[in-house]
């Protein structure tokens, strides 16, 4: 059986010059892929107790519905600004190039609730802390983040230091 990372597909030089993207669009659409990356995601939570699972828009999407879905657990939304249609709240944070705003629906999330975040990939971790901040906003207790992907040199890890990290596959 094929492992988890011959299924990721690396992009030298995109999308710009010096940076391997890691593309799991080739594990999404190979069928033992699919259900190796949810699986390993879900395996290396599963001592984890949480309430919801929230993804952002849109990888997360892919991977945090099927263990959502799984362990029978609700699935909440995070998204770029302007997308949801109820009351929200944003928070902006620092791109490499820039900022960007997520938002979340006011009442996605109770106070108290444990929050298991799922995503594709952590490379600096400034997306999943800007993702931390806006859930306790709302009360939420993050008590994990599982990603398929971790870029170990962009020292994701070191930001998120006081937080639960999983990775099915790591990147020095
Ligand atoms: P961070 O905020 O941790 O620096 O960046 C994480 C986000 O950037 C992830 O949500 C991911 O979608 C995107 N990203 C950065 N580098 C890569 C890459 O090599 N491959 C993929 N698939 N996404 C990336």
């Amino acid at each position: 059986m094929k492992q988890l990372e011959e299924y990721v597909r690396s992009i030298p030089d995109f999308p710009e010059e010096g940076i391997i993207f890691r593309d799991v669009t080739s594990v999404l659409q190979d069928a033992d892929g699919l259900q190796l990356a949810v699986d390993t995601m879900q395996d290396k939570v599963k001592d984890l107790e949480f309430d919801v699972v929230v993804g952002p828009e849109s990888r997360g999407f892919i991977f945090g519905t099927p263990i959502a879905y799984n362990l029978k657990k609700p699935f909440v939304l995070i998204r770029k600004k302007g997308k949801l249609p109820c009351e929200t709240v944003s928070i902006d944070y620092e791109l490499e190039y820039g900022t960007a705003t997520i938002e979340m629906h006011k009442d996605s999330i109770k106070p108290g609730q444990k929050i298991l975040i799922v995503d594709d990939l952590i490379a600096t971790g400034g997306t999943t802390e800007a993702m931390i901040r806006l859930i306790e906003s709302l009360g939420g207790e993050v008590v994990g983040i599982v990603v398929m992907i971790e870029l170990a040199g962009l020292k994701g890890r070191e930001r998120l230091k006081d937080y639960r990290l999983e990775s099915a596959i790591c990147y020095e």
